[in-house]
């Protein structure tokens, strides 16, 4: 069977699975305790997958802060953010084409009398920087956009929508989680994102860890937010919990190999998808429409339209042989607001599939859908 779901989940590598075991049998120390080896040990390792996460987004170690993934990140950011700063701000710009768990925050965050904006995107998801440059108010606090689109593959203008925000002297929050290993992101020199989101399972690491990027000031200080959980006291205090390390330890090895095979990685990921648009515009031409862009997206992800054809219908005939989706995992049972927000009819929404590549998917592989 052809997995092409990977926007929605990636199988762990076996250099990750490996790294991982050790931590969850022989090291099972607590990394805030000091005093023995074993503690030591898995306080080591914590620090060395910070180290790696870090590197791969080009950040300082200190502003990497891990969580179960990147509801979390986004949770903590948003609902951190407009309670740390309630006096300074009552207004959030977001976009219609957010995942959900930016979007129902935001939601949530309505309901108790915040302002939001839901700016509009393009046809293929895109929002317009200067779109935001308009929305932005006195009363602005946080603009939360997100780098790539997860139904789409659309990417934003990260670094003109960053720095609008800091001329604006407003926090920019980016969820970065389909982005990480696919292209370059650059922490250090888009010093205009406050915030940024990832998670490992994405990108070949295990699920339930991810981290949220926080930026340091001149002083070297977090800007601060309310956190999500109160506890121990972890990750600076705004994350407390015991380290999940084998998950950690995952996500850092991820996090090392991603960085080390980008450059191959996005070639073989632009070979995929050029051969099964080459495949599919043989076999189907005029009954297909592509609802992703060409440009400036994640390398590997597709969003077609089979026109007249009843997405579920067609994915559950597919299964035995490729494993696709209609789009978010994490709204699968309603018809998706990405795709309407980029003005397909309900009647389009069903008809469209993603396929989303993995670097590791063979070539070859693609093949199979000239047998449909
Ligand atoms: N944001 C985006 C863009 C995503 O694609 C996903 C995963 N579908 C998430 C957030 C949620 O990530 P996690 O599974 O780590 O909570």
């Amino acid at each position: 069977m052809l997995y092409l779901d990977n926007s929605a989940t990636t199988p762990i590598l076996p250099e990750v699975k490996d790294k991982m075991m050790t931590y969850l049998t022989a090291e099972y120390g607590n990394p805030s305790g000091k005093y023995y080896e074993l503690a030591v040990n898995a306080e080591t390792a914590v620090k060395e997958s910070r180290h790696y996460v870090s590197k791969l987004l080009n950040a300082n170690e200190k502003e990497v802060l891990f969580t179960s993934g990147a509801t979390e990140s986004n949770n903590m950011v948003i609902k951190g953010v407009s309670d740390y700063y309630s006096d300074q701000g009552s207004h959030i710009i977001t976009s219609k084409a957010e995942h959900s768990a930016v979007i129902d925050v935001c939601a949530f965050l309505e309901e108790k009398g915040w302002e939001v904006t839901y700016l509009d995107v393009d046809h293929y998801g895109r929002v317009n920087p200067d779109d935001i440059h308009n929305a932005i108010k006195d009363n602005t606090l946080l603009v939360s956009i997100m780098w790539g689109n997860n139904e789409l593959g659309t990417l934003n203008d990260i670094e003109t929508i960053s720095a609008i925000c800091k001329e604006e002297n407003v926090f920019f929050h980016t969820d970065a989680t389909q982005v990480l290993g696919k292209i370059e992101v650059d922490w250090s020199r888009l010093d205009g994102i406050s915030f940024l989101s990832c998670s490992a399972h994405k990108m070949h690491g295990p699920k339930g860890v991810g981290a949220l990027l926080i930026r340091r000031d001149q002083y070297g200080k977090l800007i601060p937010l309310t956190p999500l959980f109160h506890g121990g006291g972890q990750e600076d205090g705004i994350r407390s919990g015991t380290y999940s390390v084998h998950n950690i330890v995952g996500f850092g090895e991820a996090a090392k190999l991603s960085k080390e095979r980008l450059k191959t990685n996005q070639a073989k990921l632009e070979r995929l998808e050029n051969r099964l648009i080459e495949i599919l515009n043989e076999k189907f031409s005029d009954n297909i429409s592509y609802n992703s862009d060409t440009k400036d997206k994640i390398p590997g992800v597709v969003n077609v339209r089979f026109i007249g054809l009843n997405n579920e219908v067609l994915l559950k005939k597919l299964s035995p042989v490729i494993a696709a989706s209609t789009g978010s995992a994490c709204s699968s049972a309603k018809p998706s607001h990405v795709l309407q927000s980029i003005g397909l009819s309900l009647k389009e929404v069903r008809e469209s599939i993603r396929f989303s590549f993995s670097p590791y998917t063979e070539l070859k592989e693609v093949e199979i859908f000239k047998e449909l």
